[in-house]
């Protein structure tokens, strides 16, 4: 046996009680949907987890009816207080139901159950935890004094952080005093169905959330409706674009959380054992599943080959397989078409003449995998160095000065996050003042507090969740009306005229 053999340790799948087929979360209840249902199921292995409703339009109409309902009647009458109220509920069974969540996400997923548990479940309940204190004191939050919800959230999230994507959109949206209709991604709806049962735990009223699972129609059919007021969308550009599209001239609020391709700059004086772990989490973290990844490594030509060298012994202790086994560094690859992707882009970063090197790890027989891959010799104008490969696979790029990483950094049509990694304080804050990204990490990489906006500059999208900000982007000033639409009662139960652009 060798010294990087290991007896497996997997989580044991025993402490899930899952449905073999999940409903809708509609008005406080599961309700079949019209559509059509799905399975979703295990990329470690591509067996069956569970069958999961498709919600049709005319399902999509009843979420947005029971949300308008408990926020005209219900949410919108509630004392902050109150309201945060719930909230730290909801945070205590997130904490209490933890081990379950992180199984289920990391079965439903593929990432690895050391991520699941150490880092997206701590985290959904600190934003509930954080929002929670926010409830009563919206007046600091940026939006003028007594400010107001929008009223009906449609929010739609994508499937490398399916809970926490949840909690980042239903937490502050709460909080603000809205009621939300929110699609997960079709491939992983089942963290967001368990937290449904959380919400009937937690007694929040009805139709407070709903949840209406299903593809790309049922999220298109939720950003258009016209009765949902504000739209929050995490995803991809090019579905990012289309919503802004659908959305212009309707009166409706939207943030947009989009794609990245972020800069991970070495300098030479940087501590480099530091560095390679930094440059290990900022790309190999959730297989590379994650919009604010380092996927471009910016390395200081002059230590160049002893960071490859060292990053190859790293990433040649990494372990891949089971994503419930404790010792796992690199689960499955969400979905067939996301591996397919993948693969396709890194055939194109070897047709463009950059030098690929994969890790040599086991691939198990079946179920979706990728191993860890770095490519060298990378050009600015190469595919893989500008489109997001949103895999486990790192694109290497030198620089001689600092004045070229930032030029060579800010090179990209994103501009979610980037990282720097030097002695030098005043370098730090010299380059980080020049990159176009919304987050810059100094010698460190994917950290993430809720009272920390998180949000990007160009293709990445517009707004910000996490912190004040995030908490603004659900209120309105109290001197700007409620967005008016056809037939539709206000708070008080008075009619509210329809005015031009107020419906989609
Ligand atoms: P995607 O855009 O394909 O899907 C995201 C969600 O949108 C899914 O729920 C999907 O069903 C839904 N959808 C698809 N078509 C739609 C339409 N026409 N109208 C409304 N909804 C529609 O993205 P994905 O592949 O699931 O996620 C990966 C992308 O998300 C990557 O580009 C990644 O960078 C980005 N992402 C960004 C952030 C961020 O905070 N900026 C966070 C996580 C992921």
């Amino acid at each position: 046996m060798g010294f990087l053999d290991y007896a497996p340790a997997p989580e044991s799948r025993s402490i899930l009680a899952l449905k073999d087929e999940y409903g809708l979360f509609i008005d406080g209840e599961f309700v079949e949907g019209r559509g059509a249902s799905f399975a979703t199921i295990s990329p470690a292995d591509e067996s069956r987890i569970a069958m999961i409703a498709h919600a049709s339009d005319e399902d999509v109409d009843l979420a947005v009816a029971a949300a308008r309902r408990a926020y005209t009647k219900v949410w919108s009458k509630m004392s902050g207080r109150d309201r945060g109220k719930y909230l730290f509920r909801i945070a205590r069974l997130v904490q209490e139901r933890a081990r379950e969540l992180a199984v289920a996400e990391s079965l439903d997923n593929g990432k690895p159950i050391k991520e699941s548990r150490d880092v997206d479940v701590p985290l959904v309940a600190s934003w509930f935890f954080y929002y929670a204190g926010w409830a009563d004191k919206l007046d600091y939050a940026g939006a003028g004094p007594n400010p107001q919800a929008h009223g009906v959230a449609g929010q739609v999230i994508p499937w490398n952080f399916p809970l926490l994507m949840l909690a980042w959109k239903v937490a502050p949206a709460l909080a603000a005093g809205n009621t939300v209709v929110l699609k997960p991604a079709e491939t992983t709806s089942l963290t967001a169905l368990i937290f449904a049962e959380i919400l009937q735990q937690a007694d929040l009223p009805a139709g407070v959330v709903n949840i209406v699972t299903g593809a790309g129609a049922t999220g298109a059919a939720v950003v258009r409706h016209p009765d949902v007021d504000k739209v929050a969308f995490t995803g991809s550009t090019a579905v990012g674009r289309e919503i802004a599209r659908a959305v212009a001239g309707t009166g409706k609020a939207l943030t947009l959380e989009l794609g990245g391709k972020a800069a991970n700059i070495v300098f030479d004086d940087a501590p480099i054992d530091q560095a390679i772990e930094g440059i290990v989490n900022g790309i190999f973290f959730n297989q590379g599943h994650v919009c604010c990844a380092g996927s471009r490594l910016l390395v200081q030509e002059s230590i160049h080959d002893e960071v490859i060298d060292r990053l190859k012994e790293r990433l040649s202790t990494l372990r891949l397989g089971d994503p419930l086994d404790k010792n796992t560094d690199i689960g499955a690859i969400n979905s067939a078409e996301q591996l397919a992707r993948i693969r396709e882009l890194s055939q194109v970063g070897e047709d463009e003449g950059a030098e690929r090197w994969t890790a040599d790890c086991v691939i198990p027989d079946k179920g979706f995998w990728f191993a860890p891959t770095i490519f060298t010799g990378v050009e600015a104008s190469h595919r893989i160095a500008r489109e997001e490969v949103f895999g486990p696979v790192l694109s290497v790029l030198t620089f001689r000065t600092p004045a070229e990483a930032i030029a060579k950094a800010n090179n990209t049509p994103y501009g979610l996050s980037a990282g720097i990694w030097s002695d030098k304080g005043s370098r730090i804050l010299a380059v980080a003042d020049q990159l176009r990204a919304g987050v810059v990490w100094a010698n460190t990489f994917n950290r993430f507090d809720p009272s920390s906006p998180f949000g990007g500059y160009k293709e990445s999208g517009y707004g910000r969740e996490g912190g004040k900000q995030g908490l603004a982007a659900y209120l309105r000033p109290a001197s700007a009306a409620p967005r008016a639409v056809a037939g539709r009662t206000d708070a008080k139960g008075e009619a509210v005229a329809a005015k031009k652009g107020g419906a989609a």
